[in-house]
Parts: C-alpha cells; sequence; structure tokens
C-alpha cells in the first residue's frame, strides 16, 4: 500500500513532532562566523514550512508541476490576480534574469539606481545590453524623472525599499512613474524587502499591476519568509508579461522542497509579524548603540542599516572579517558607508563589540 505523505513523515519519526518543531537556530555555525552580510532572516523559515518540508520527503521523486500550480493559485489568491498574472522563480534571482532577458537587449537599456541591487545589471549585460546607472536622490529615493528621461529604456529596475541604502521611494513618485512610462519600457519593482517597510509613504505596487502592462513586481521568499538556502521568488504581471518571462525560464526551476515551503509560509501570517517585530526591535537598539558611538544611520525600511563610517569602509571591512564578523561589501557608489544586516541581539551584540574595537 503507497504510503501517504503523513504516514511517510511518522515513519521518519517526525509526524508528531512536527505539531511541536523547534524553530531552527540557524546562527551558530561551527567557524563561529557571525554572518551579517547577506540581509538573511536569522530566525529562519516558519514553523510551518519546516513541518510541511519534513512532510515532502515522499515527493521529491516526482516533478513538481502539481505543487507549483498549488504555489502560484495561492500567490495568485493573496495579491488578488489571476494564475497566469504569476510565475515562479529559482529566487527573485531568476525572476530579474527573466526580465532582462525578455525585455533587454543590445537596442533596449536596462536603467537602474545607483547604489542599488545589481545582480540585474549583470544579467542584461551578458545578453549584450548596456545598463545605465542614474544616481539615487538626495534623500536616497530613486530620481525617477532621471531615469524615465534615458532614450531607449527597455527595462527601468526600481528597487523599494531600496538595498543597499535600506531607503524608499515614496508611494506618489512611484506612482506616477509607472504612470508616465513609454508602453514600450518596463517597469521592473523589486519589492524584496517589502515585509520590513514600517515607512507611510512606502506602498507595494503590485496592485497597479491591472492597470499597467508594463508593470513587473517581483518578491522573494529569502528575506521575511527566511528561506534563502531553499531558493524560491516570484514575479506578478499581466498574463502577456508573464507569458514572455516564461519562454525564457528552465522547465520546473523551483523544488518541491522550496515550493512546499513556500506555501506553508505564505499563510503563517503570525510568523511574519513576529519577523517584522524582532526584526524592528533589534534595528532600533543597534542604531541607539551606534548613535551613542558617534555614527549616523541611514533611516532603514529592511533588515539591513547603512551606517556612515566618514572614512573608507574597505578596511573596516576586513578588520570586522578578522573578527569573524562579516558585513557587506564594499559599494562603489558610497564607499564611506558599512551595510551590516540585522541579526539576532547577541549577534548584533558581537557586531557592535567588534565594531568598537575596529574604529576606536
Ligand atoms: N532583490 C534584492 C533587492 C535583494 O537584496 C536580493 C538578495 O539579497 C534579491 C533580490 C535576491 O533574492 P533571492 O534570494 O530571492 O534570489
Amino acid at each position: 500500500m503507497p504510503l501517504s505523505r503523513r504516514a511517510f513523515a511518522q515513519l521518519l519519526g517526525t509526524g508528531a513532532a512536527a505539531a511541536a518543531l523547534p524553530r531552527l537556530v540557524l546562527a551558530a555555525r561551527p567557524s563561529g562566523i557571525v554572518r551579517l552580510s547577506a540581509n538573511e532572516n536569522p530566525y529562519g523559515p516558519s514553523p510551518a514550512a519546516i513541518a510541511a518540508l519534513r512532510d515532502a520527503f515522499g515527493l521529491v521523486a516526482r516533478y513538481p508541476d502539481e505543487e507549483a500550480d498549488l504555489l502560484a493559485a495561492d500567490v495568485a489568491k493573496l495579491h488578488g490576480v489571476s494564475t497566469d498574472g504569476v510565475i515562479l522563480g529559482n529566487g527573485s534571482s531568476e525572476i530579474l534574469k527573466l526580465v532582462a532577458a525578455a525585455f533587454t537587449s543590445s537596442s533596449r537599456k536596462l536603467v537602474m539606481a545607483s547604489p542599488t541591487f545589481e545582480a540585474i545589471a549583470r544579467y542584461a549585460r551578458a545578453g549584450g545590453a548596456e545598463a545605465v546607472t542614474v544616481p539615487l536622490d538626495g534623500s536616497y529615493a530613486h530620481d525617477t524623472a532621471k531615469m524615465a528621461a534615458v532614450a531607449g529604456a527597455g527595462v527601468i529596475y526600481v528597487c523599494n525599499p531600496n538595498n543597499p541604502t535600506g531607503s524608499i521611494t515614496p508611494a506618489a513618485t512611484m506612482r506616477s512613474l509607472i504612470e508616465s512610462a513609454a508602453p514600450s519600457t518596463m517597469i521592473l519593482v523589486d519589492e524584496a524587502y517589502h515585509h520590513y517597510a514600517a515607512n507611510p509613504s512606502y506602498e507595494s505596487v503590485v496592485p497597479m499591476v491591472k492597470t499597467r502592462p508594463n508593470l513587473i513586481v517581483a518578491r522573494t521568499f529569502s528575506k521575511i519568509y527566511g528561506m534563502a538556502g531553499l531558493r524560491a521568488g516570484y514575479a506578478v504581471a499581466q498574463p502577456e508579461v508573464i507569458r514572455k518571462l516564461d519562454e525564457q525560464k528552465a522547465w520546473d526551476s523551483m523544488n518541491v522542497m522550496a515550493l512546499v515551503a513556500a506555501r506553508a509560509s505564505l499563510a503563517d501570517n503570525a510568523y511574519v509579524a513576529e519577523g517584522r517585530r524582532k526584526n524592528s526591535a533589534t534595528k532600533h537598539d543597534l542604531v541607539a548603540r551606534l548613535d551613542g558611538l558617534g555614527y549616523k544611520t541611514i533611516p532603514s525600511e529592511t533588515n539591513f542599516v547603512m551606517i556612515d563610517l566618514r572614512r573608507e569602509a574597505r578596511a573596516v571591512i576586513g578588520a570586522m572579517r578578522e573578527r569573524r564578523v562579516h558585513v557587506g561589501r564594499v559599494f562603489p557608489a558610497m564607499p564611506r558607508h558599512l551595510r551590516v544586516t540585522i541579526g539576532t541581539p547577541e549577534e548584533m551584540a558581537r557586531f557592535v563589540e567588534a565594531f568598537q574595537e575596529v574604529v576606536s
């Protein structure tokens, strides 16, 4: 008799335990390194996602089409769109790659901010496209007027909230960019840090997808959902755009474990709220500590902060590394700022201790 999924999990001794699963403690690696360099969520996936992962071992022999359909349906329901308005990706990085492949070329540029999340520039250049950068404005928002004025744009990429500055581009600015962009230019809004944004001027642009055929919104399960190692993301856009992205995509690029964990995560709103609260409390503590040490930070709507070092960041990053605290890399447009991810309170205590030693 074939084993049901639940029976299989019980066979592994996890069925009953799954309901009361302990939360993963991800921070402790044998190296003792405190990793505050990649804006991951130190608390990991929701217990419901971990239970779903354990229940899914019995599915790995099969291609993941059914689970992909189920996740696409959940995402569609969440955003009030039809399932043909959703595409899943092997992380939102894959979504960025698909957008670059489908909508940039040697004659259609990528327009992006400086500094911003750079991955899409790599993908666009690999396809022969020019990547044009436009500096953020004085409040670290995207300078959308200048971005929209670049001639020959295939894609305008807006990361909101922005990595690495942690700043937002206000809702009104986003709306006017999207409403005024040439129909031949795709606007890709990367909302990887959406759940952390608390500023009332921030707003997701997902609701605009219904009326804007040149808008794509990317989301990830790597941040608030704590699944960076599983690789899961998606985009929402009008069906014709999704079809063009799908033409570029490898079949079944999201694996079955990521799919089941993503579904369970989407259903666990309480875990999202808890993650947001913990991040905010730890971030406030860190900012206050840094303030006490005389260091200003850019107001952050994300799970990382940008610290004004008032000196070159490179040596500080190296000295922190020697103390086994990994922080963000040098960002050429802001070489005197240090980006640090918000970890657990214990990790941030290690960060502050090392930082004090390094800057004193
Ligand atoms: N977009 C932004 C703004 C990011 O900061 C990151 C990762 O740090 C990604 C996309 C990639 O996320 P994923 O893990 O979903 O590929």
